[in-house]
């Protein structure tokens, strides 16, 4: 289903039903000069003209944080705001979501919708809680910077043909906020061991060694729960049954009880057993302020922007600060370099698959493997279609060696966390 939205400040789409003074607060920051701005700035009267009628603004997700995000833009001065909500987006389509028209038939998913953002948008705000989703939209970022490299034989960035993403997302009481110059400043990818792919405790924790009220609840449902089966040998835990939890909450409070733990709710129980993460407002609030900020800024070029992650907790107390993350020289996102995969010849294809979901530089889902030999393109794995993974599954347990690949041979893997397909290169340990 495709969300995606215009919206209409005051439901009209011109400036005329402005009241005087109604932008007072934004001229403040660019009609006059201040020791803050821009050094090449010139305050006039335009930047809030482009702001008002000519600039346009993707925001995608409508969740906790893009709904408060839309507020601080909207108020900021911004009326061209584009909504793709992302809730109802199946992450393993994304690139079905863009509007596709009869006349795209036949092209390339990627490429319709590289052309719909990069014909429209000047600015692309995340506010998401999916990192899939944040990565398939970094990946289009650069997937267009590379188709409009192409028009510039030189290989020389034209700055005009950039999108700034600013990216916001919060965890409970923790939140970033970050600004993106595809081509230019670290992307999504570049950091990926910043997102940690989810908080696991240490199995022997659980087991043995309990100490907060949550290892007793992961305690009931990782161990005690297949051992006991207390609803049938074939019902798998469901956190949506009152009953199921009930249960858990109720073994989880002896557990505690035997290690002398507090904490141990009912409510705490579902949250562990869901896996959710609270959604605290204040945390929104802060983080879709940073990145509107971050919008007004780069959007008026009245100010410098960030450079480039920031970074907010007020877990305890309240803590902030930036550091500019760098760029990764064999990014598999935003560098033109094939990542090495280093394997040895007998390692199987198992592994190598093993290697991209695990990898914390990596973690793709459920990559497709393909590869060309003697000219012809050759599928090695692929998940997603029953058929061809039914085909492809005895490859798993082959050997590098054995499935004729070569030393220096690159793989091509497609997967839903990019638009694109990633390039590596096999190297091969002796
Ligand atoms: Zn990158």
């Amino acid at each position: 289903m495709n969300v995606i939205l215009r919206m209409l400040v005051d439901g009209d789409t011109g400036s005329t039903s402005d009241w005087d003074d109604r932008w007072n607060h934004i001229k403040k920051f660019l009609e006059r000069s201040g020791p803050f701005m821009h050094p090449d700035f010139e305050p006039s009267t335009e930047s809030l003209q482009f702001m008002l009628e000519t600039c346009k603004i993707l925001v995608i997700g409508a969740g906790g944080l893009g709904c408060e995000l839309l507020k601080n833009l909207a108020l900021s001065g911004f009326r061209n705001i584009h909504v793709v909500d992302m809730d109802t987006i199946d992450v393993s389509n994304l690139n079905r979501q863009f509007l596709f028209r009869a006349k795209d038939v036949g092209r390339p998913k990627a490429d319709v919708a590289a052309d719909f953002i990069n014909s429209q948008f000047h600015i692309i705000v995340c506010g998401l809680d999916s990192i899939v989703a944040r990565r398939w939209m970094n990946g289009m970022l650069e997937h267009i910077l590379n188709l409009s490299l192409l028009v510039y034989e030189d290989g020389v960035l034209d700055p005009s043909s950039i999108i700034p993403l600013i990216d916001g997302g919060t965890e409970g009481f923790k939140g970033n906020a970050r600004v993106i110059f595809p081509g230019m400043t670290a992307c999504i990818d570049c950091t990926l061991e910043l997102y940690p792919p989810q908080i696991n405790f240490p199995m022997c924790t659980i087991a043995s060694m309990p100490r907060l009220p949550e290892h007793c609840i992961e305690y009931v449902r990782i161990l005690l729960w297949p051992k006991e089966m207390p609803f049938g040998d074939d019902v798998s835990l469901d956190g949506d049954d009152p009953e199921h939890i009930q249960w858990v909450y109720q073994k989880s409070l002896e557990r505690a009880a035997e290690f002398s733990i507090t904490g141990v709710t009912y409510r705490l129980t579902q949250g562990v057993v869901k896996r959710i993460i609270p959604a605290v407002a204040s945390t929104n609030a802060a983080i879709a302020a940073a990145c509107a900020t971050e919008v007004f800024k780069i959007a008026s070029s009245a100010y410098l922007p960030l450079n480039n992650y920031m970074v907010f907790n007020d877990v305890d107390g309240l803590y902030t600060y930036t550091f500019e993350a760098e760029r990764k020289e064999n990014c598999s996102a935003c560098s033109q370099v094939p990542s090495d995969l280093h394997f040895s010849p007998s390692s199987k294809l198992q592994e190598v698959l093993d290697y991209l979901t695990e990898s914390t530089s990596v973690q793709m889902k459920s990559p497709a493997i393909t590869t060309t030999m003697d000219g012809k393109n050759k599928t090695l794995y692929l998940q997603s279609v029953a058929s061809i993974e039914q085909r492809t599954r005895p490859n798993l347990a082959k050997t590098l060696k054995e499935l004729g690949l070569a030393d220096g041979q690159e793989l091509a893997v497609a997967d839903v966390t990019t638009p694109q397909t990633v390039l590596f290169k096999l190297c091969f340990t002796s």
